[in-house]
C-alpha cells in the first residue's frame, strides 16, 4: 500500500500553526490560497488534490487554529448526488469551526459531478474502498493517500437517495448511517443525537416518511463492498457516518439539511460549539 509522504501533514500542521500557504512549499502555490477569517482566527484554505488527471479536484479547509479534533467531510462521491457536494461546499466557505480543522473535499468523483453522474470513467467510486486492502482504482488510491495524511478523528461522506421508507421507489430513506457490527456502540448514539435537530427542523410528522432514520451499517458493509466510509471505519478506525437526504424534496432544504446534520455531528466531535 502507498504510503502518505510528509508533505500534506506538514501543511496542514503549518496551516493550524497560522503559517500561510505560500511558506509551506507543498503543492502549487499559485493554486492555494488561504485567507484569515473577518476578525476571527479562523483560516479557510484550498489546494487541488489528484493533480493534473482527469479527477483533479478541490480539497478545503476550515481552520480554527485552536486544538482539537480534525473532521473529513466529502461530498460528490456520487456525482448525480448535488446536494452533499452543495452543502460541502457551502460549509468549507461559511462553517464557523470553534476547535480543530474541518477538511472538506466537496466533489470527490469531480468527473462524475461535472457529468451529472453517478459515475465516474473508472465506475462507481464508492465501490473502490475495499476493506484492508489497496483502493481498486488508481484515483481511489489517490484519493486514499490524501486522505490518510488529512489524520481524521470523524468521517462524513454525504449522499442522496432516490427511495424513501415504506413508499416505492423503495431506497434507504433519509438517515445517518454508521460502521459498526451492533448498536450499543458509540457511534450508534452520535448517529441518533445527531438526527435530532434535522428532524425538529424539516419532519414536524414523527411518522414522516421524511424522517431521518439511522442505522447500522452492516448491509451497507457486507453488499455492497467498497464503501468509503467502511474503509475509513475499518482501515482508520475513525467514526464514519454516510448521511443521506431524498433527492426529490427541494434542492436548498437538502442542503440544509446536510448542513444540520453535519454541524451536529462536529458539535458532538467536539469541533463546533
Ligand atoms: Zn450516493
Amino acid at each position: 500500500m502507498p504510503r502518505n509522504g510528509p508533505s500534506r501533514r506538514t501543511f496542514l500542521n503549518a496551516a493550524a500553526a497560522g503559517a500561510t500557504i505560500a511558506t509551506l512549499g507543498v503543492g502549487s502555490a499559485s493554486a492555494a490560497r488561504s485567507t484569515e477569517d473577518g476578525a476571527s482566527s479562523l483560516r479557510r484554505g484550498s489546494f487541488a488534490v489528484l493533480e493534473d488527471t482527469e479527477y483533479e479536484t478541490t480539497l478545503r479547509y476550515v481552520d480554527s487554529v485552536k486544538p482539537g479534533p480534525t473532521a473529513l467531510v466529502v461530498g460528490g462521491i456520487h456525482g448525480d448526488e448535488r446536494a452533499g457536494y452543495a452543502a460541502a461546499d457551502a460549509m468549507a466557505a461559511h462553517l464557523a469551526v470553534d476547535a480543530g480543522r474541518v477538511v472538506v473535499i466537496p466533489k470527490a468523483n469531480a468527473p462524475a459531478v461535472e457529468a451529472g453522474s453517478r459515475e465516474g470513467p473508472n465506475g462507481d467510486l464508492n465501490r473502490q474502498f475495499p476493506v484492508g486492502e489497496t483502493p481498486s482504482t488508481e484515483p481511489a488510491r489517490t484519493l486514499w493517500e490524501e486522505v490518510r495524511a488529512i489524520e481524521p478523528e470523524i468521517v462524513v461522506d454525504l449522499h442522496e437517495t432516490v427511495g424513501l421508507y415504506e413508499r416505492e421507489p423503495s431506497g434507504v430513506g433519509q438517515a445517518v448511517f454508521y460502521t459498526g457490527e451492533d448498536e450499543s456502540l458509540e457511534e450508534a448514539e452520535t448517529a441518533e443525537r445527531a438526527v435530532e435537530p434535522v428532524n425538529d427542523f424539516f419532519v414536524p410528522e414523527p411518522a414522516s416518511q421524511h424522517e431521518f432514520r439511522t442505522d447500522v451499517s452492516t448491509e451497507l458493509v457486507s453488499d455492497p463492498s467498497g464503501l468509503f466510509v467502511t474503509k475509513t471505519a475499518e482501515d482508520l478506525a475513525v467514526p464514519s457516518f454516510l448521511v443521506e437526504t431524498y433527492d426529490d424534496l427541494p434542492l436548498p432544504v437538502r442542503v440544509n439539511m446536510h448542513w444540520l446534520v453535519v454541524e451536529e455531528l462536529l458539535s458532538l466531535a467536539g469541533l463546533v460549539e
